[in-house]
């Protein structure tokens, strides 16, 4: 088979890097190696700043409706070429098809807010602060900005950030994930296609070394990133010590609590779906149920029969519920917690380690295939309860009430998002008041906000002030400026000494 390159796009057009550097792009499905991705070189970072730089000034000043217009232009080819994204993401990603369109579908979302840009960039207007003076805000882009995405989300992450970085007046570098590039390569070519002038955004493919030089660029005023939380943790930190705007989105251990008036045929299915969708590699997967009462008695048998009857192919099947690993270390890695699991003394109920891959498709023998696992009796100190795994790997906690569940969860160090199943409107009342997560689902197992709420978790799952998108998104890649006027007529003769009050 014939192996892609995949190179850097900068200032409008393909770019070949000059770092001579590549690594390998693999189908997980099927092992193969697909393509070489370029790694960028600080050079090469340089030059997509360079060209971000040089169309800054012209964007900035193009009026908000006109930049709308090409946001509206772009949403109008992004549904045309829906499904060429999703390929793109399960060829590289492993996510079954479905999925992908979901993905490229909340992706979209944002983009529909973004054409509303106008409308978000309004400022607040007083009239007479005092005699013959008036006061208003405003609020104006920043410059080049940049972004950094996870390999999970290879379309619908990378769009919570340009659409509104680019429509609020920045030009824009992204930094894709290297295990899953080419997706990025298909925005900015319907980018061009939707009139984006070059140099508005460009793509520097890479992994460390490119984010460097992102964070350590002078003309790069802000960087958005997603990932995990070691990489999070020192983003932000390098990034603030250089003085730019970060905002640092990390890993998650996103608890689904089940009490016992819930219905709990609902709740299986929640948990089936947001435990092993995708394979568990999302940042909202739920990776810990939390069985209140006597709940765990009745939901594990139920949980390990569903469990070990997922679809698992390839994601290109269309009756495929649950794909690939995405790379061969990932499923080294998702092994070792189950292994960690059984000698910490948790009882494995169902090993997805023992997978027979006759069923997942043609040519797919060398794929990176894992079943769904079930864990029960798993407890607090344990290395799968504590650490992020982000693969199958579903691990049950029983607690006595919903007081010792909320304690539970509280005291884990992310805090991405959470979710409670009850038919008690005073329990989800309670429970959304008092835990410390960013998103909560009330009956919802993935509470992922729309694009007009904005997105982002507590404690460790994210270091900085803004959510990605939403209102929050608006402010972090603007500044604002306040202005105040007098004219002529009004002003009083004669210098004043004392601090300005009322008059
Ligand atoms: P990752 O942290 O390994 O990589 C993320 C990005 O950082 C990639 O672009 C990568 O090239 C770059 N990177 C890797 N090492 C780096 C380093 N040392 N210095 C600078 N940049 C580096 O994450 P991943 O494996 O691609 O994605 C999975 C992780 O992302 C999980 O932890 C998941 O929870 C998290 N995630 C979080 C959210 C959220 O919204 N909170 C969303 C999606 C994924």
């Amino acid at each position: 088979m014939s192996t892609t390159h995949i190179p850097h796009y900068i200032n409008g057009q393909i770019s070949s890097g000059e770092s001579g550097q590549t690594q390998a792009v693999t189908n997980p499905a099927t092992g193969e190696v697909t393509g070489q991705v370029e790694l960028a070189s600080r050079t090469d970072v340089n030059s997509a700043v360079a060209a971000a730089s040089a169309a800054f000034p012209a964007w900035a000043d193009t009026p908000p409706i006109r930049r709308a217009r090409v946001m509206f232009k772009f949403l109008q080819l992004l549904n045309e070429h829906r499904d060429e994204l999703a390929e793109a993401i399960t060829r590289e990603h492993g996510k079954v098809f479905t999925d992908a369109q979901g993905e490229v579908a909340r992706g979209i979302d944002i983009v529909e807010y973004a054409c509303g840009i106008p409308q978000l960039l309004k400022g607040d207007y007083t009239e007479q602060v005092s005699t013959g003076i008036d006061n208003w805000t405003m609020r104006q882009p920043l410059g080049v900005v940049a972004g950094v995405t996870p390999f999970n989300f290879p379309v619908m992450v990378p769009m919570w950030m340009f659409p509104l970085a680019i429509a609020a007046g920045n030009t824009f570098v992204l930094k894709p994930s290297p295990l899953d590039p080419s997706a990025s390569l298909l925005l900015a070519d319907l980018l061009k296609q939707a009139g984006l002038p070059d140099g508005l955004f460009n793509v520097v493919q890479g992994d460390k070394e490119s984010v460097e030089a992102l964070l350590d660029h002078p003309d790069v005023q802000a960087l958005s990133f997603v990932g995990s939380t070691p990489i999070a943790n020192l983003i932000y930190e390098r990034g603030a010590r250089n003085g730019k705007r970060i905002q640092a989105l990390g890993g998650a251990k996103n608890h689904m609590v089940v009490m016992p008036d819930a219905d709990l045929d609902k709740a299986v299915d929640a948990l089936i779906g947001a435990a092993y969708g995708s394979a568990g590699e999302r940042c909202m997967a739920i990776s810990v149920a939390v069985l209140v009462g006597d709940v765990a008695d009745q939901m594990v048998p139920r949980l390990a029969e569903r469990a070990r009857a997922l679809k698992v192919k390839n994601g290109m099947e269309l009756d495929a519920e649950m794909g690939p690993i995405v790379t061969a270390q990932a499923h080294q890695r998702i092994t070792g917690y189950i292994d960690k699991g059984i000698a910490e003394g948790a009882e494995l109920v169902v090993d997805g380690r023992q997978f027979d891959t006759s069923a997942t498709g043609e040519g797919c023998s060398e794929g990176f295939w894992m079943g769904g696992s079930l864990f029960d009796h798993v407890s607090p100190e344990m290395t799968i309860y504590k650490e992020e795994i982000f693969g199958p790997v579903l691990v049950c906690v029983r607690v006595p009430d919903i007081a010792t569940a909320i304690d539970l969860i509280n005291d884990h160090e992310f805090g991405n998002g959470v979710s409670c199943f009850t038919e008690s409107g005073n329990v989800a009342r309670e429970f959304g008041r008092r835990i410390q997560v960013g998103m909560v689902g009330i009956n919802v197992p993935i509470p992922v906000p729309m694009a007009w709420h904005g997105f982002g978790g507590w404690k460790r799952s994210m270091f900085g002030d803004t959510h990605a998108y939403g209102e929050e998104g608006v402010r972090f890649y603007t500044k604002q400026k306040s202005i105040m006027q007098r004219w002529s007529d009004s002003i009083n003769a004669g210098a004043e000494f004392a601090m300005p009050t009322h008059k």
